[in-house]
């Protein structure tokens, strides 16, 4: 019926916590409208705070007398829809022990009730049918002593309650014979208060009834926007957003920005200028909302009528001739802009008709150097834009990648061209043809960059050269194996600056290493999907080269669970994961194997989104979906790779499913070394001898259970990648599922024995058995605390770590599940304290 309010989430800084008051007693400026009864229990104290508004304390203080019973019921509350509703008591409580005559009678507690109505008739009911919530105790009571220092001490407990099945309730404070004044009584419910992320929009989600529900909400795409993969994400009982899934992207012209995808508004004012009977001027202004800086103007023309086959000019200028048209013809015009986000729509039409012949030829002879310049600096234009679309350097977005991609899409494509509807279809434009591979839209396979003959092509292919003035540098915040990683700001025209992370090459490089080094980038340009790091350009143009990233402020995943051992709830780890498990089936999906999944190489952002990145080592599949590429000598990553891969280097998305099988051991285990500090040998040799590591501590089952289903000697019977998203989203949509956790007498049985930390045999000292633990912080305090050997240390209660000062549920979990597994293990003979 209630649970005390502990906040598992502290480290979710970036999801705020939403509640909304039902009742705040300090906020009411009039009655309370509570009863007393009887009338001389609780009694109101008419007191005011320096605003002069009122302050409902309520006190009784009966501790002399027998048998107290005194209530006091609060007006009927509205649970506005809300099932599951929080108390927060503020209160202060006189110690018993300072009153030495009411020893006998003088309680420390008192008693909170509700009663559940779908109106405010239920008040008079009996005391009997108020459900009790909990005896409310004080942490802090204050003494004689303290009143003579004005010192009140002032507790604060939050109850809760639910489900909740009327419209409403009332509570009730009991006093059996206790001297406490109730401060101030707030009543309130969560929510997950509405967001927008991945482009969809959550709306305003009350929590759900239960304390561990999590309520699964879909997202509606935002304006201008589609969905990729269905938008959701969960809202938990503290009311918080969590795991979310799926995205939408912006459709094709819009691009993402704050959020929003935003284009510049039509063109409205189109003017004509000179017309002869073969050209038509015309001249317009920028649009009224340009939503960013214009780049450059798109001109559709056709002739009237003739609408499947029309003409596309781009200007930079806000005037254009469309000349080679037929004397005494009618044409439609039509112009929209386009910025870093896009193009907007097209203007309304308008429409211009040629001179006739006739006409044409007594056109004002005045007009002609005026045309003969018109002309010549209009070629100039020209030629100046096709210099400035091929060169593509520039901080736009769109200019060095897109329109290397045109020219090679449409090598006939001039910079003024006349082509057919279905060739102009936007989808087509970005269809890529890359060294004789054609990409088909929506069958999108990885291309291997070594199938470049020349790796620089396949590096501009796929990433967007950057200008070094875009980027500026911060600080170092890694080494990779090519140089410093550094974290900056990347500001390109047209966009606002955003964070980054920039690797960098060092100086002295050798060719190889330079090819290695953007090799990655050229794998990683080739992704886009939001659990794939994601690549902002590159630097190649000039020293030192650099690759751009998106920012990822937690780093490193291993070393984020290091540091925040036991911090997360599980719901968080299985978020994680999911989102690990939904990149890496992306990557299947592509063709492509990682080779190098380990949990050192996913990065994790503030919002604890995690991303597969290190492209480094990676290889492609050859066409057969069966034929694994073999490599020569490269090193292997023994203690996260898939036996058949050390052994005949039989690399699959099947042996990236094994290594992601340890990645979900190390997030469970928040870090921990697969295997310890076996040797890569030994650990090779237990592998192929059917041992396999043993569940983390406090794992769920059912998690357990996909680990060793990752890790099947038969490639074959492993789960595939989408398969393991739908397990996962089936557990984060029924957390229940994640209570059976693996208990410790059959953790011991999946023992890789010589060498867990708590299989080890006999540990020689308390440090060696905490630090083995990665508890190691607490051997002073265990020491200094007389538990210095293993005997003194197997008799310690969680009631003696809270003593110690073991705050931390994560650590004392730990530390007694690992005592609770070395008694198991005592009695089973194994191993000797
Ligand atoms: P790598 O060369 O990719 O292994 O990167 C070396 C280290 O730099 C990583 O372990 C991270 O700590 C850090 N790092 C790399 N990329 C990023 C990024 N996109 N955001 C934040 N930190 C990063």
């Amino acid at each position: 019926m209630f649970t005390e309010i502990r906040n598992p989430y502290i480290f979710l800084n970036i999801f705020f916590l939403f509640t909304v008051n039902l009742l705040d007693s300090r906020t009411v400026m009039g009655d309370l409208g509570w009863i007393a009864y009887p009338k001389n229990g609780w009694e109101e104290i008419g007191e005011v705070d320096e605003n002069y508004a009122p302050i409902h304390t309520y006190q009784v203080c009966k501790v002399m007398e027998q048998n107290q019973n005194n209530w006091l019921l609060t007006s009927w509350i509205s649970n506005e829809g809300a099932s599951r509703i929080f108390i927060e008591l503020k209160f202060t409580l006189r110690d018993c022990n300072s009153l030495p005559g009411g020893l006998g009678t003088c309680k420390e507690t008192f008693n909170m009730y509700y009663f559940e109505s779908d109106d405010e008739d239920g008040r008079n009911i009996r005391e009997n049918q108020y459900i009790k919530i909990d005896t409310i105790a004080a942490d802090e009571s204050f003494t004689e002593l303290d009143l003579g220092d004005r010192v009140m001490k002032l507790n604060t407990e939050v109850r809760d309650v639910g489900p909740l099945t009327k419209k409403g309730f009332y509570l009730a404070f009991q006093d059996v014979g206790a001297c406490i004044a109730l401060v101030s009584v707030r009543v309130y419910y969560k929510k997950c208060p509405s967001v927008v992320r991945n482009l969809a929009r959550f709306p305003d989600t009350i929590t759900g009834a239960d304390s561990s529900q999590l309520l699964e909400v879909s997202g509606v795409c935002v304006n201008h926007s589609v969905t990729d993969e269905a938008p959701k994400m969960h809202c938990s009982a503290e009311g918080e957003w969590l795991v979310p899934i799926g995205k939408c992207l912006c459709k094709a012209g819009y691009e993402e920005k704050n959020n929003t995808c935003q284009a510049p508004s039509p063109v409205s004012s189109v003017k004509k200028g000179k017309i002869t009977k073969n050209s038509i001027s015309l001249s317009w202004q920028e649009p009224d909302r340009p939503n960013g800086i214009i780049l450059e103007y798109e001109i559709k023309y056709f002739e009237k009528d003739q609408e499947t086959s029309y003409t596309i000019i781009k200007s930079k200028e806000t005037m254009i001739t469309a000349d080679g048209l037929k004397p005494g013809s009618a044409y439609v015009f039509q112009i929209r802009a386009r910025t870093a986000a896009g193009y907007g729509g097209f203007s309304r039409r308008f429409e211009f008709e040629t001179s006739p012949v006739s006409v044409a030829a007594s056109s004002d002879q005045s007009q002609i150097p005026i045309i003969v310049v018109s002309v010549t600096v209009g070629v100039i234009l020209l030629a100046v834009v096709i210099g400035f679309l091929l060169s593509g350097s520039c901080c736009d977005h769109g200019c060095g990648w897109a329109s290397s991609l045109r020219a090679v899409a449409y090598p006939s494509l001039t910079w003024r061209c006349g082509y057919s509807k279905a060739k102009q279809d936007p989808e087509e434009e970005k269809m890529h043809f890359h060294n004789g591979h054609i990409k088909l839209p929506g069958v999108r396979t990885y291309i291997d960059p070594h199938t470049y003959e020349d790796p620089n092509q396949a590096v501009h292919e796929f990433a967007k050269e950057i200008e070094a003035s875009c980027i500026t540098i911060e600080r170092v915040i890694g080494a990779g194996e090519f140089g410093e990683v550094c974290s900056g700001r990347l500001k390109l025209q047209g966009k606002r600056e955003f964070p980054v992370a920039i690797k960098t090459l060092k100086v002295g490089y050798t060719e190889k290493q330079r090819r290695d080094f953007l090799g990655e980038a050229s794998i990683m340009g080739q992704f886009d999907h939001p659990n794939i790091i994601h690549l902002e350009g590159v630097v190649t143009k000039s020293k030192p080269v650099m690759i751009v990233t998106e920012y990822m402020e937690n780093g490193s995943l291993d070393t984020f669970l290091k540091k925040n051992d036991g911090q997360f709830t599980v719901i968080q780890l299985v978020g994680m994961l999911r989102g690990i498990a939904s990149g890496m089936k992306y990557l299947s999906d592509m063709g492509y194997v990682h080779r190098d999944l380990a949990a050192r190489n996913i990065l994790i952002n503030s919002n604890l989104v995690c991303k597969v990145s290190d492209f480094g080592l990676s290889r492609v599949l050859e066409d057969d979906p069966e034929a694994a590429y073999t490599t020569r000598g490269g090193k292997i990553p023994i203690r996260w790779t898939a036996p058949e891969a050390i052994a005949f280097r039989k690399f699959t998305s099947a042996s990236d499913v094994w290594s992601y099988g340890i990645v979900m051991w190390e997030v469970m285990s928040y870090g921990e070394r697969p295997y310890w500090e076996m040797t890569n040998q030994d650990v090779i040799k237990a592998v192929e001898e059917g041992y396999r590591l043993p569940s983390p501590m406090d794992c769920p089952a059912a998690l357990y259970q996909l680990m060793l289903d990752c890790w099947q000697k038969d490639r074959n019977s492993r789960p595939k990648f989408d398969e393991i998203v739908s397990m996962l989203d089936k557990l984060i949509r029924n957390p229940s599922s994640l209570k059976t956790l693996v208990n410790a007498s059959s953790r011991v049985s999946n023992l890789l024995v010589e060498h867990s930390p708590v299989g080890s045999g006999a540990y020689k000292s308390v440090g060696e058995w905490l630090e083995a633990i990665k508890m190691g912080r607490y051997t002073e305090i265990f020491m200094e605390n007389g538990y210095s050997s293993m005997d003194a240390v197997a008799q310690v209660t969680l009631e003696d770590l809270r003593r110690l000062g073991v705050t931390l549920v994560g650590h004392q979990k730990k530390i007694m599940n690992s005592l609770q597994e070395m008694k198991v293990q005592l009695v089973n003979g194994m191993v000797p304290l």
